[in-house]
């Protein structure tokens, strides 16, 4: 598991075209475009459009807009989740064939599957449909298309994060049988990230802190189609006062607003990058500035098992 010291390191974003950055975003982007940058490494871009509904164009053009001009540059791509479908053909069918995979006609969670699950998302499958008959299942099918989980076996997955040290989970009892392809014959966010990581040679899975419980499932199915799994680092997580994520319902973390507080994309990056520990003052900075004020033992002893930050404008 530990390809991150031997090779050169290859990072990716993986945005959402669902929206506007928010520092939430703009952080998690910086951390992983130094991760890249202090070491000689690469970012490839993804943008993760499985969810047809969500994705605009307009927020495309305005991520990759925001990723320039706050200076995070990318290597390799953008490449589109929507036109890798035949890999993921590919994984279902050998998913199929090496583990048992089953129609589900629950209908919770199963066209959300198109989004990475965040904080308070994430539900542990009962294993309702898992062990349906044939007739049951061809009755059910007369009603509902279904969706198609994966049953997990009952093992524990260990791997040692970057960021937050080691991690073990049990696969039935903290990730349940993941869905593999919605309702509506689109892929889930679990086998499509599984597929281009591997595929796009990813070295270090490096995103939000949130994203740790669906760690263990995606090494599951990297190892079922025979690849071998990224290391993995998981950034704190930037918070409200309450402890909730930030969203787009937090305006005064928009990168809109924070543009007027700060008054420039350094500023932005400035004032992110203060809260984070890794500058000592409130000043703008530019991400090639950072390179010369950083090294990547003091990046990750910045964010050492830090789970949250919290938010201040
Ligand atoms: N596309 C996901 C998001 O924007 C990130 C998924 C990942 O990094 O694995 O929330």
């Amino acid at each position: 598991m530990q390809a991150y010291e031997s090779q050169q390191t290859v990072v990716r974003f993986a945005p959402s075209p669902s929206g506007r950055m928010h520092a939430g975003n703009i952080a998690s982007a910086l951390i992983t475009w130094l991760f890249a940058r202090l070491s000689s490494g690469k970012v490839i871009l993804r943008i993760e459009d499985l969810d047809r509904s969500r994705s605009k164009q307009e927020h495309i053009e305005g991520i990759l807009r925001d990723f320039e001009k706050l200076g995070l540059t990318w290597d390799e791509g953008p490449y589109y989740q929507s036109s890798n479908q035949e890999a993921y053909v590919e994984a279902f069918a050998e998913l199929s064939e090496s583990a048992h995979v089953y129609p589900c006609f629950c209908t919770r969670a199963d066209l959300a599957a198109a989004r990475a699950p965040h904080e308070g998302e994430y539900a542990i499958y009962p294993g309702t449909c898992r062990h349906l008959s044939s007739e049951e299942i061809l009755e059910a099918e007369k009603k509902k298309q279904p969706s198609y989980r994966i049953e997990v076996p009952k093992d524990t997955i260990a791997f040692d994060d970057i960021l937050q040290g080691s991690q073990s989970f049990s696969l039935d009892t903290q990730c349940g049988d993941a869905i593999l392809k919605r309702s509506d014959g689109g892929f889930s966010y679990q086998l499509a990230v599984s597929v281009d990581d591997a595929q796009q040679g990813i070295t270090l899975v490096s995103r939000g802190y949130d994203l740790l419980p669906s760690t263990p499932l995606q090494i599951h199915l990297q190892r079922l189609l025979g690849y071998e799994a990224p290391n993995y680092a998981h950034i704190p997580l930037l918070v409200s006062e309450e402890g909730i994520r930030l969203s787009k319902r937090n305006k005064d973390a928009s990168i809109d607003e924070m543009l007027v507080a700060y008054r420039t994309y350094e500023g932005v990056i400035g004032h992110v990058a203060h809260l984070y520990g890794l500058i000592a003052n409130d000043e703008p900075v530019s991400p090639d500035d950072m390179v010369g004020l950083l090294d990547i033992d003091t990046l990750k002893a910045s964010l050492w098992q830090r789970g949250r930050i919290v938010w201040k404008p």
